[in-house]
């Protein structure tokens, strides 16, 4: 099989093995569409954005009961959500379908009794027929609440949880709306969180029984930068799961030979438990930060975890399905600002307010999550049928795929990392071939592989699998 290492590639694989420090050919090259739309990202206009959900009062899920013409409630605020996406696919022409996704929620755990849910979502469809079925999709949600958990009236302002998400969402569907893209983005905004995931948990259930093709999911919840002593302003986390939940439940496990307990011995077997596909979105994120963002100095912080100890959010809905989905959560949370009466208590003071909330924070977290979107709708489909071969004891390694499907890669991206790190530390550009062999011992580095197009964009990284 022949090669073509790009010069890059070449200058690269000469630096890492002579113990050089990772060279910047693993970071994508910045597309000035990409960079156009991060520039349009407005500070402002997020404030407004939150601000306005605040106004509603409460946004508790058990609120739906409130009509929206009272300017108050949950249903107030979907109505304002729907008719501001409206607003931006109008500006370009109809580009955006702007969808419900309602449902009654039968009684469960804090749903006392049976309560309409309303998810809003706006549809970007990729620009590309042979891509336009792949989805990544960005989340946040509008239900707020306060110290009682079933307050459905009281004043809930929600504007870091989840106002600042649900911005994201908005400000990414307004700026990316300006743009075409090969495959589909979806900007989703869901209720029932604080409930118990039961807006995102039907979303996912919907999109797994239709069967969409959903690559990624950028969950955005309490991304709001809380001002006070011991943010870091320039820091988001970005949670990912390790061992996938889709896995350890039988019943949901993707593949046909997927027992949970064949599947976590192959996992254990190959050492591949901390390259979910969750974890490879993660890393991804780390790599548009440092194309698109690093010259603010803005960057994220993978964190190894589903979520933070005692909570939860909308990525597990998806993951739950099968999906790869991670959640951006500020640096730093203040407690006293989340669930929380608004009150002033000895000096202090509870509730979560607008004015805590860091509006240049959110719009950096919103420019990574759109770069993220804009470069995955824009790249190939992931290479298919990843395999490293294992059956020869050989000091190199050699890796075989599928072609990626959908037409728009020229080209393929191996990875590796030492076996201890956390993100890939470098990489070497072939052409377009389906087997590449690297002068490295398999089994001393991880390997993965990306499809790249003639401009840089780089799809997900698959993990081999190995071939015997
Ligand atoms: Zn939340």
């Amino acid at each position: 099989m022949k090669m073509f290492p790009s010069l890059g590639g070449l200058l690269l694989t000469s630096l890492a093995l002579s113990g050089q420090a990772p060279v910047s050919v693993l970071v994508p090259p910045a597309d000035p569409q990409i960079v156009a739309a991060l520039g349009d990202v407005s500070a402002p206009r997020i404030q407004q954005t939150v601000q306005k959900l605040v106004s509603f009062g409460s946004r508790h899920t058990l609120s739906s009961e409130v009509s929206a013409s009272s300017g108050q409630g949950i249903n107030a605020a979907a109505e304002w959500i729907k008719g501001e996406l409206e607003s931006y696919s109008k500006d370009c022409g109809g580009c955006l379908e702007v969808k419900t996704d309602e449902f009654t929620q039968e009684p469960a755990n804090r749903v006392p009794k049976p309560t309409k849910l309303t998810n809003v979502y706006a549809i970007l469809r990729g620009s590309d027929p042979a891509n336009a079925s792949r989805i990544v999709l960005v989340s946040g949600h509008y239900d707020s609440r306060n110290s009682e958990t079933n307050d459905a009236t009281g004043p809930s302002p929600g504007a870091n949880d989840d106002g600042s998400g649900t911005a994201v969402s908005i400000e990414c569907a307004r700026v990316l709306s300006k743009h075409k893209f090969p495959a589909t983005i979806i900007f989703l905004i869901v209720a029932g969180e604080e409930q118990g995931l039961y807006g995102s948990a039907h979303f996912a259930k919907m999109a797994k029984a239709q069967g969409w093709n959903i690559e990624a999911v950028l969950n955005n919840d309490i991304v709001g930068g809380d001002k006070s002593a011991g943010q870091d302003r320039h820091t988001v986390r970005v949670f990912s799961e390790g061992i996938p939940l889709a896995l350890t439940k039988p019943n949901l496990a993707t593949s046909a030979s997927s027992s949970t307990d064949t599947a976590v011995r192959e996992l254990r077997g190959q050492g591949r438990e901390n390259d979910s596909p969750s974890r490879e979105l993660a890393r991804y994120i780390g790599l548009i930060d440092s194309a698109y963002l690093a010259k603010s100095g803005f960057r994220s912080l993978m964190v190894f975890r589903p979520d933070r100890y005692l909570r939860g959010g909308d990525q597990t809905s998806f993951n739950e399905q099968g999906f790869a989905a991670v959640r951006f959560t500020e640096y730093r949370e203040n407690y006293n600002h989340q669930h929380q009466n608004v009150r002033t208590e000895n000096g202090v003071e509870y509730g979560d307010l607008a004015k805590f909330v860091d509006y240049s924070y959110v719009a950096n977290v919103t420019r990574l999550n759109a770069a993220t979107l804009a470069s995955l709708a824009a790249a190939p489909a992931a290479p298919a049928q990843v395999r490293i071969l294992t059956k020869a004891l050989v000091n190199d390694s050699t890796l075989a795929w599928g072609p990626s499907p959908g037409g728009l890669a020229s080209g393929y991206v191996v990875l590796w990392r030492d076996t201890g790190a956390s993100q890939w530390e470098h990489s070497q550009t072939f052409g377009n071939v389906t087997q590449a062999t690297i002068p490295l011992s398999k089994d001393n580095v991880f390997f993965a592989l990306q499809a790249t197009d003639s401009k840089g964009h780089r799809s997900l990284s698959v993990i081999p699998v190995p071939e015997r």
